[in-house]
């Protein structure tokens, strides 16, 4: 009986930890894809729902650089 009790236990924490595996990486996915602008000049990446002004202050005021300069592609 004990030992049917043991068992469960081990399936029931095999079960949790694929499910934190698997929760763990598709939120990895979620961010990579979240973080579309990087700058090129620092490495700096920025979120999609950055707006192309707030990318140019960063280029501005960090590199005094044009916005293409450090987001090539990212037109304001
Ligand atoms: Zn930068």
């Amino acid at each position: 009986m004990g030992g049917g009790n043991g068992m469960k236990s081990a399936m029931s924490r095999e079960k949790n930890a694929k499910k934190n595996a698997a929760g763990a990486g598709s939120q990895l996915k979620v961010n990579a894809a979240a973080q579309t602008f990087k700058c090129v000049v620092c490495m700096t990446t920025f979120q999609s729902t950055t707006k192309p002004p707030q990318l140019l202050i960063h280029a501005e005021n960090k590199h005094k650089k044009t916005l293409a300069d450090c987001f090539p592609g990212v037109t304001a």
